[in-house]
């Protein structure tokens, strides 16, 4: 069981010099264990700095980042963070672009061996993951970049499962899959989440995805946190003081004015191409 929290973190760019700027204030904050946290905000809220700081690949300038029973704060020495890494796994944004192995599987080999695994444990481990992310043995031996965009993405993904982390940290992993594919790989997070009691954190703009697969939803604006709560609350409660993102804001329109939870009024392929 992994959760990670947040004490008083802050994180300035380029701190002590001319250019310094605060990206996060002063954020207390518990990323719940076995849940998918959703974090949502408008461009430049800090999300995506946020994120960096969950597996060490930022540190915090003032406050601590505590992950299971390690505490990340900026006495932490880079050699320390191998644990945290191994224990978060990060997916970037448009994570295929990472692939890079002539063949599927030696890209999935590539976390474990760098992990410390033998050859033979990695080989084991990158067929059991990309089966979980549902790679057919076909594909195994071919080039990565033969696949298709949301095949890709489930091989990068596989990648990062394969070094079997506790926590996974996703960046928009939906951007630019089309309506089902971004179906598909939502529902396959969720499934991993329950069958192997993932601790799932993702930064999302699709309030469909809040709506229907997020255990929590986190709001930021200007580098704080302006609200937590569950996503049916967030859609079915008006504070002005919160300023939602506008596909948000869209959403709570659509559904105070329905006063549904469900049911939509429009059809939902209409919806998502309004979002
Ligand atoms: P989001 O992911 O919500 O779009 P970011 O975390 O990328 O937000 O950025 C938060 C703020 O930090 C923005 O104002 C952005 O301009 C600033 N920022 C991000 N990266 C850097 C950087 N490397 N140097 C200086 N400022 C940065």
């Amino acid at each position: 069981m992994m959760e990670i929290k947040l004490k008083n973190v802050g994180y300035t760019y380029h701190l002590n010099s001319p250019m310094a700027f605060t990206a996060l204030k002063n954020i207390t904050l518990t990323f719940p264990a076995h849940q998918l946290t959703a974090i949502i905000g408008k461009t430049g809220s800090g999300k995506s700095t946020l994120i960096k700081l969950l597996n060490g690949l930022e540190i915090p300038t003032s406050g601590e980042v505590v992950i299971g029973n390690q505490v990340i704060d900026k006495y932490t020495k880079s050699k320390q963070l191998n644990l945290v890494r191994k224990n978060v796994g990060m997916v970037f944004q448009f994570s295929e672009n990472q692939l890079f192995s002539e063949t599927v599987l030696k890209d999935v080999m590539f976390g474990p061996l760098n992990f410390g695994k033998s050859e033979q444990e990695a080989v084991e481990l990158a067929k059991f993951w990309l089966a979980k992310v549902g790679i057919d043995k076909d594909l195994f031996e071919q080039a990565p970049f033969e696949l298709s965009g949301g095949q890709m993405r489930c091989v990068a993904l596989a990648g990062v499962l394969a070094c079997e982390p506790k926590v996974l940290v996703l960046d928009e992993p939906g951007a630019g899959l089309d309506y089902v594919s971004n179906q598909n790989l939502m529902s396959l997070l969720k499934k991993l989440q329950s069958q192997f009691g993932l601790t799932i954190i993702m930064v999302t703009h699709s309030m469909e995805n809040v709506a229907e697969f997020a255990d929590h939803v986190v709001v930021m604006k200007n580098g704080a946190i302006v609200r937590q709560t569950k996503p049916i609350e967030l859609f079915s409660t008006d504070d002005s003081k919160v300023e939602l993102p506008e596909a948000a804001q869209f959403y709570l329109k659509l559904m105070k004015n329905h006063q549904i939870e469900n049911e939509l009024p429009i059809n939902k392929t209409e919806l998502i191409n309004r979002l």
